[in-house]
């Protein structure tokens, strides 16, 4: 029997003023995003905003169904928006940060599983790391380097995407 330790780790800054300044602008990208959110049922606006390497900016909101299960998360609707015009332009860094009428949020949201899984494989594809940033608005901004060290055992079998 072999025991295994997986580490994570990620930057708290206290407010989004103690990042650079590229760093502050897509988080505020991300609250910009926010205004598509279509989210009558929950009320829980989600943005996102991808900052890809030739500099453009891809906003992307949370987009709810009545039939629920139709819905999508903002990370998804921007990474999937990213693969089907921008795949070719990395993601440097992706911004996503929430609000809501009905209580304050003290911390960053995290992403759900399906986003995390869907996040590394875009990491995975551009081969290069996605930073990402976890924006509180009137709290801290947690800053993970790579995706991949928030979800270490991500769905990958290398045989289904190249044949062997
Ligand atoms: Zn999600």
């Amino acid at each position: 029997m072999t025991e295994h330790d997986i580490k994570i780790s990620f930057k708290e800054y206290d407010t989004v003023t103690e990042l650079n300044t590229a760093d502050q602008a897509l988080c505020a990208e991300a609250v910009k995003a926010m205004a598509t959110s279509h989210s009558p049922y929950s009320k829980f606006r989600v943005g996102a905003a991808l900052q890809l390497q030739s500099g453009k900016i891809i906003h992307a909101s949370n987009q709810e169904n009545v039939a629920y299960p139709s819905g999508l998360c903002a990370e998804r609707v921007a990474l999937f928006h990213w693969g089907a015009s921008h795949a070719n332009d990395p993601i440097v860094s992706m911004a996503v940060t929430a609000h809501t009428d009905d209580f304050p949020l003290l911390k960053p949201i995290t992403s759900c599983g399906s986003c995390l899984q869907v996040m590394a494989e875009c990491e995975k594809r551009q081969n290069m790391p996605l930073r990402v940033l976890l924006y509180c608005i009137d709290g801290p901004v947690w800053v993970i380097d790579d995706v991949k060290s928030m979800m270490p055992f991500m769905f990958f079998e290398e045989r289904l995407v190249q044949p062997v």
